[in-house]
């Protein structure tokens, strides 16, 4: 649980009293209540004893870990949770998605994965969308196989890589292999556990524990903690659904709720060795997304199956507080020019998207005029009074458009055709046209529009 600035204050020097200011606030006071607050480093007093500097920074610590997979760019971070449920505030880190290679798949299966993985995106609301990790693992029974495989994924691919590897020496050769690449090593259980530990120190890796039910997790993690090893996630070896759900709402719990910080650290889920039907892990992988996984590993992806869960992923993991907006301006569609056709919409990222596209598949060169509305759809915003014939007035004058065009045409949603009047008498230079009720009509409603101006 987060400790207060009151609590802080009684364990700095002199019991709060010292105020000598060389921390660069005026008190022992200030500096712990911008502590509490996450303002300011328990180092910046060099008087607090190393011993309260560490129980301060584990009482300060995110309830659940951050935890960083790979490096650079391509890192994923995953962890630093704060809410059981995301309408509580939101989630924060969306779970990555991994592809399982064996090193028994044949050699075009293997590159097959490998290209899906760096190739395969979408762009949805502004957004790539992809798929996260390789999985790796080793299933040949050669050792210098999976080597193989592990230096090519290396060199093919610089996502975050995780070592899958029953053997302790091949993983630990593996892991070896990938210095400088911070891959996730898995499974890590009381068998292997120490020699992780000092390989682990050597060359930095995110060390998976495996258990047989969550309170076996919790030596498992104490053990790395004391090692000073805090780059952890948890399998608690789910073997069905029921199961998967149970320990993954019981590790969410006891760490935001219990403050029990031995399961304080992000989960990974393998939806891939829980069933062989490619439909049910689907359905797994789409449980795990809002039901904690913060990895979770498929046995392949395609178009079909990973759009609809990276969908997901994304409708989960957005902030709910914010709306998905877009900024206000004029977007130019399909190289306008000053003759071209001028649409008015509201900032929502969906209905952007969706009209940009309809008017992208009209091919008819137009501008899209986008008005600032709190992120709503067109007829929430008309009924918030976000978008009338008052406030879009001002919007046209400002936004350049009048600058852009020879003409004097606007065509606004269908939806709200009852603003078109005061729209009218708000810019009476202006044409106002009811344009489509739908924005799946844009792509036959433009091209006649244009042609009846012309004839
Ligand atoms: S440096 Fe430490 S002792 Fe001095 S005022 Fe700041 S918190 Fe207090």
């Amino acid at each position: 649980m987060a400790i207060k600035g009151t609590e802080i204050v009684k364990r700095l020097p002199e019991g709060g009293k010292k105020n000598c200011k060389e921390c660069g606030l005026p008190t022992c006071f200030a500096f712990a209540m911008k502590l509490a607050s996450g303002g300011i480093a328990v180092e910046k007093c060099p008087y607090i004893s190393p011993e309260v500097s560490r129980e301060l920074e584990d009482a300060l610590a995110p309830p659940i870990r951050p935890v960083t997979i790979g490096r650079g760019a391509c890192a994923l971070v995953v962890g630093d949770e704060t809410v059981l449920y995301r309408h509580e505030k939101t989630f924060v880190h969306q779970p990555g998605i991994g592809v399982l290679i064996a090193d028994d798949e044949l050699g075009e299966v293997v590159e097959d994965k490998i290209r899906k993985l760096r190739e395969l995106h979408f762009s949805w609301v502004g957004k790539t969308l992809r798929a996260d990790l390789l999985a790796l693992q080793y299933k040949s029974g050669d050792p210098a196989k999976y080597g193989a495989m592990v230096k090519k994924a290396l060199t093919a691919a610089d996502c975050p890589l995780m070592l899958i590897c029953e053997d302790t020496d091949t993983l630990l050769n593996a892991h070896a292999l990938c210095e400088g690449r911070k891959p996730v090593l898995y499974p890590v259980t009381a068998q292997n556990l120490e020699k992780v530990i000092s390989a682990v120190k050597q060359n930095p890796a995110v060390v998976a524990v495996k258990g047989a039910g969550v309170e076996s997790l919790v030596h498992l993690t104490s053990r790395l903690k004391e090692a000073g090893i805090e780059d952890v996630l948890l399998d608690p070896g789910s073997k069905d659904l029921q199961s998967a759900v149970r320990d993954q709402t019981l590790i969410r719990r006891a760490a935001l709720k219990q403050g029990f910080r031995a399961l304080g650290y992000p989960t990974v889920a393998f939806p891939c060795f829980m069933t062989a039907d490619k439909r049910r892990e689907m359905l797994l992988a789409a449980m795990f997304i809002p039901k904690y996984a913060a990895v979770i590993v498929l046995s392949d992806i395609d178009e079909h199956t990973l759009l609809p869960l990276l969908v997901q992923r994304l409708n989960i993991y957005t902030d709910p507080r914010i709306p998905m907006a877009m900024e206000e301006k004029v977007y130019p569609i399909n190289n306008p020019n000053a003759g071209s056709p001028v649409l008015i919409t509201t900032n929502w990222a969906l209905t952007y998207f969706i009209v940009a596209s309809e008017v992208e598949a009209s091919k008819v060169p137009a501008w899209l005029c986008v008005k600032e509305s709190g992120g709503l759809g067109v007829l929430t915003a008309w009924a918030a009074g976000k978008f009338s014939g008052d406030n879009i007035a001002p919007f046209i004058r400002k936004c350049g458009v009048e600058g852009m065009v020879n003409h004097r045409r606007l065509v606004i949603p269908g939806k709200v055709a009852r603003i078109r009047n005061e729209l009218s008498e708000a810019l009476p230079d202006w044409q106002i046209i009811v344009g489509p009720g739908d924005a799946n009509e844009i792509p036959a409603y433009l091209p006649a529009l244009v042609k009846s101006w012309k004839g």
